[in-house]
């Protein structure tokens, strides 16, 4: 059977793995402990927050068929909230989301999907494949100590676009637009309260400020635990500060947030900051995916698309179909 290394278990790897599962031996390998990539939750209890995707939409047909049966299932709900524009402070616009236009959300987090698409198949957790070569008609993963992580017919890169162009050979046909693409920064700031802010909204979208959004992450259906927040520093801030220190990088952001909001957060009860160094991807025209079908090799990732949700699952899904081609599947 063929062969096939998947570096990455966020939605495009793992959606891609299960396009592949029944034609081929599929291992994927994730570098952190748990899989979502940035489809991810962290937990400090009492606290529980959805540091990442806040929420999805979904599109295209394609998309909303792989998301009906998780919505039947009570996997995937929509989030029903009140909405805010923030301008100047203040709240310039503001709407009920509702089932016209759903705001999707993992149940009882983001990473209940990931982990819901992870079953069944082969997942080497804690696993980061340092490089990547071809010898003879087969690619040789390693890891961070040198160790071999087997052969295969073929891969797929499944990661951010820049940390692809520092795995992907440069000699590939398709290395030159992967290494085009630069991807946007951002830090998430999760906020735990022991008792409830009266705030005039759940979500709020913020312009003109070092933060970009602020959402009551305990409003999400079927959330436990206490009062929360989770707060977004635009892209730009975060580039700009990728290296600050990161007890400066919280307090700052606690200070936008009061402002924003009017209540001093500063006394929460748990505060903590995350960075991310590859958060978003700007809107492409063009191709979903990379192959190179002398090398055996493809890359996807929301990035090929825009740094969402939908394309995430849109590029892993077409990069599945096209290797299916390539291995006479289909
Ligand atoms: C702060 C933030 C807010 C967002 N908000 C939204 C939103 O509200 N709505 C929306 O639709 N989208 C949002 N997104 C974007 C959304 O999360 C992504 O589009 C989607 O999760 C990307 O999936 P992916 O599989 O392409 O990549 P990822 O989720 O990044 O998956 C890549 C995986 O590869 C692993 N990896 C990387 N390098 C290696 C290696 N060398 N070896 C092994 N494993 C490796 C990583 O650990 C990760 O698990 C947000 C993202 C962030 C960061």
């Amino acid at each position: 059977m063929t062969r096939i290394a998947i570096i990455g278990a966020g939605l495009s790897g793992l959606t891609a793995a299960n396009s592949l599962k029944d034609y081929a031996e599929i291992t994927i390998f994730e570098k952190a402990r748990s899989v979502g990539g940035r489809m991810s939750n962290r937990r400090a209890e009492p606290y529980f927050f959805d540091h990442g995707a806040q929420y999805f939409s979904a599109k295209t047909d394609e998309f909303k068929a792989f998301i009906a049966p998780m919505i039947d299932d009570g996997l995937v709900k929509s989030w029903n909230v009140r909405f805010a524009e923030i301008e100047g402070r203040t709240i310039i616009r503001e709407r009920r989301w509702d089932d016209e236009y759903p705001h999707y959300v993992g149940v009882p987090n983001m990473t209940s999907i990931a982990k819901h698409l992870s079953r069944g198949l082969k997942i080497e957790l804690g696993t980061r494949v340092h490089a990547i070569s071809k010898q003879l008609d087969k690619w040789s993963l390693t890891d961070d100590l040198g160790r071999s992580l087997g052969e295969y017919d073929w891969v797929i890169s499944a990661i951010p676009a820049e940390q692809a162009a520092d795995l992907v050979p440069s000699s590939l046909s398709i290395y030159p637009q992967i290494n085009s693409i630069k991807m946007e920064g951002c830090f998430s700031l999760m906020l735990g309260f022991d008792h409830a802010l009266p705030l005039d909204f759940d979500s709020a979208l913020v312009r003109g400020e070092d933060i970009s959004w602020i959402s009551l992450n305990s409003s999400k259906p079927d959330r436990k635990g206490g009062f929360c927040l989770l707060v977004h520093s635009t892209n730009s801030w975060a580039d700009a500060h990728r290296d600050d220190d990161r007890d400066e990088v919280l307090q700052y952001l606690c200070e936008q947030t009061s402002l924003v909001i009017g209540h001093d957060v500063s006394k929460a009860d748990h505060k903590a900051v995350h960075g991310w160094h590859y958060a978003n991807a700007k809107k492409r025209k063009g191709d979903t995916h990379f192959v190179d079908t002398i090398e055996n090799i493809g890359v996807c990732g929301d990035w090929c698309i825009q740094g969402r949700v939908e394309a995430a699952f849109t590029s892993g899904s077409d990069l599945g179909r096209r290797v299916l081609v390539e291995l006479n599947k289909v």
